[in-house]
């Protein structure tokens, strides 16, 4: 009985740590989010991914491609939000899920917010990539999307660990 209470106490400290209900369904789309950036880090990008996801199935994917674009505003969320003004309704994005494999940076975090986009879930935290990376441009993603007028579901950080080790050779 003791060991359900404690159990029971966990799962609640987890879900309130995400921020939201975290799913099977959500947890396999963030392990393909996350396994596409280990794809842009192997074709030289930086390792970042992002997936744009309605009703649990995945509808655009797209990667960093700031190297080989030779473009430094070719983020990840950046690049999905582009992809999906070209293919998309744009009403559609209100109904949509950004998966990132990374906390999005202010860059990124402004995108989802302009684009509409109502729910975020992220992998590996920003405070995480910073330690990596040596970079200091941090503003916490539920403190930046939680100063708009419409509010953003935030979850994450989910996978930390598998999310952090696409890093782990890539900041040198
Ligand atoms: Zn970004």
């Amino acid at each position: 009985m003791r060991f359900l209470f404690l159990l029971l106490i966990c799962v609640v400290f987890a879900g309130q740590m995400l921020g939201g209900e975290y799913t099977q369904r959500q947890h396999d789309l963030m392990k393909r989010c996350i396994q596409l950036a280990y794809q842009a880090k192997a074709r030289g990008n930086y390792p970042f991914a992002a997936l744009l996801v309605r009703d649990d199935r995945v509808v655009l994917v797209a990667e960093s491609t700031v190297n080989t674009s030779y473009d430094p505003t070719a983020h990840s969320v950046v690049n999905l939000i582009k992809i999906a003004s070209r293919k998309m309704n744009w009403s559609e994005l209100r109904h949509c899920t950004v998966y990132c494999s990374a906390e999005p940076c202010p860059l990124c975090a402004s995108a989802i917010y302009w684009a509409g986009i109502p729910t975020l879930v992220y992998g590996c935290p920003a405070t995480l990539l910073q330690k990596k990376s040596g970079e200091t441009f941090y503003i916490p993603v539920r403190e930046l999307l939680g100063r708009g007028t419409r509010k953003t579901e935030v979850i994450g950080p989910v996978m930390e660990d598998f999310a952090a080790y696409s890093h782990e050779d890539f900041w040198r």
